[in-house]
């Protein structure tokens, strides 16, 4: 038996004292959270802070999430599975490495061609054969692919893209920071019943989704 690293170590402090600290007790997302391993999906330079309590810079100006916001938007997909997510904004490819551990498959789409260039390599590393990406404006979806048990928008916009919401499933959840371009809230679409209800669950700070159906560029 090898002993724990320092990284190992280090995401267990993280799962204890920001995320179990904070009232997230879903174990099937605390075990996701426990497995990937965070520090891979940044450079090696920062690979020491991978697991401190803030957001991280990925390159090409964007930023990972703070863990606690990943776990929460996560939480607020419902995944038990068997789930298609959707995931615009691939960044590092952290959040869709933590969303294929929970669902059956992901597809994540990015518009900078060098995030998706490294996180495909970091997603063959360590053998997450149920991730596809694609490069492209995400606020259009992935229409060939739709729907979509879940979907999150990793990057904040002025309003839900509508083409997201037609490519949700029924019943299917949507998580998405939603507001001014320097502080948005999270919300929460639940379609059901031919109907959608909204929730908002916390204030939140993203970079730009910038797209047809976002921010002008
Ligand atoms: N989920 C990422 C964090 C992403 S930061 C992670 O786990 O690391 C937000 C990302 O959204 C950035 O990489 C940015 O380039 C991307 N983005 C912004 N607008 C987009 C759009 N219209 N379509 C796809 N990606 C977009």
């Amino acid at each position: 038996m090898t002993s724990p690293s320092t990284f190992d170590i280090n995401r267990e402090r993280m799962i204890e004292e920001q995320l179990v600290a904070r009232g997230i007790t879903d174990q099937r997302v605390l075990e996701a959270m426990r497995t990937v391993p965070r520090h891979l999906f940044v450079e090696d330079a920062i690979q020491a802070h991978a697991y401190g309590d803030f957001p991280l810079p990925i390159g090409s100006g964007q930023t990972i999430s703070q863990p606690y916001i990943v776990a929460l938007m996560t939480l607020a997909l419902h995944l038990t599975g068997s789930e298609k997510v959707l995931e615009i904004g691939t960044g590092s490819g952290y959040h869709a490495a933590i969303l294929s551990r929970l669902c059956q498959k992901v597809y994540t789409v990015e518009r900078l061609d060098a995030l998706v260039s490294r996180a495909r390599k970091v997603f063959d590393r360590l053998r997450y054969y149920n991730i596809v990406s694609r490069i492209d404006d995400g606020t259009v979806g992935w229409p060939s692919e739709a729907p979509f048990d879940g979907i999150i928008v990793t990057a904040g916009g002025p309003r839900i893209p509508e083409p997201l919401i037609a490519q949700l499933a029924e019943p299917g959840r949507l998580v998405m920071p939603v507001g001014g371009q320097d502080v948005q809230e999270l919300q929460v679409v639940d379609k059901r019943d031919g109907g959608i209800t909204v929730t908002t669950i916390e204030q939140v700070r993203f970079v730009d989704l910038i797209g047809a159906h976002g921010w002008s560029n």
